[in-house]
């Protein structure tokens, strides 16, 4: 199978209502990915095929876990060179992201890609969370994040962002349980004490991974966000 079939394939195990324009989108992201990887370090994957698999289709693999009405927007926390955001945003295009990153590098490469696929419900902020999130508590019925932290951690950087009634879904690895555990002080204290642990296997390469699901009942206490030294040094 090339790389169109694989996605492809990939993208009606997981029951997707997809168009070939996302799937154009999609492939021309992988190159423009590829391309600029040999200049810069944005992934570690340099197969195309691997692109599909590792990262878009990786991805997609949340969407069936998310609430993605028209209208909802998302925020990607530690987005890097768009993961998860840019292939939720071209398969996703009723809904609007952010995608934020502190690298401007990484910034800088997500905005030309956004113009270059004329994706009109995404936008790229070179910005840390935890400074981002001064002006913008509360503020999306979503946040997602991959490969970014451990889940305490993650916790302090994406929930305040979230509004009360929201959720955020932190990307992990099969094996999550004991970071789920360890994050239990962190939820409790800002506002999403319940977590939710869906497993499932990434269509065509098979990996097993998880998304745990974090229900925002409660606001944050103002004083979250800490610095992010804090934040590292005395997790929640
Ligand atoms: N999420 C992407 C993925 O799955 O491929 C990128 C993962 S990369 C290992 C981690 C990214 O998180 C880096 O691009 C880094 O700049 C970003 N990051 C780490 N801490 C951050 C923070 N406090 N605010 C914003 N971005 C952050």
């Amino acid at each position: 199978m090339n790389e169109r079939e694989l996605l492809e394939s990939g993208l009606a195990a997981l029951a997707l209502d997809f168009s070939p324009q996302s799937v154009d989108n999609l492939l021309r992201f992988s190159e423009l990915l590829l391309e600029k990887n040999k200049v810069m370090n944005l992934t570690a994957v340099t197969d195309p095929r691997e692109v599909v698999t590792r990262h878009f289709l990786d991805c997609a693999a949340v969407i069936p876990y998310m609430d993605l009405r028209q209208g909802r927007t998302v925020l990607d926390v530690g987005t890097g060179a768009g993961f998860p955001g840019l292939p939720l945003a071209v398969l996703c295009p009723q809904c609007e992201f952010v995608l934020l990153d502190a690298q401007r590098k990484r910034v800088d490469f997500l905005k030309k890609v956004i113009a270059a696929l004329g994706l009109t419900n995404c936008t790229a902020v070179h910005a840390r969370a935890e400074d981002f999130a001064g002006e913008h508590r509360a503020s999306f019925d979503a946040a997602v994040s991959r490969a970014v932290a451990e889940l305490r951690v993650l916790c302090e950087l994406a929930l305040p962002m979230v509004k009360t009634g929201g959720a955020f879904f932190a990307m992990k690895a099969a094996d999550c349980q004991d970071e789920v555990d360890a994050a239990a002080n962190a939820r409790a204290v800002l506002g999403a004490p319940r977590a939710e642990v869906f497993r499932y296997a990434v269509p065509v390469d098979g990996v097993a991974r998880a998304v745990v699901r974090l229900e925002k009942t409660a606001d944050c206490p103002p004083q979250y966000p800490r610095r992010f030294k804090k934040i590292e040094t005395q997790p929640l």
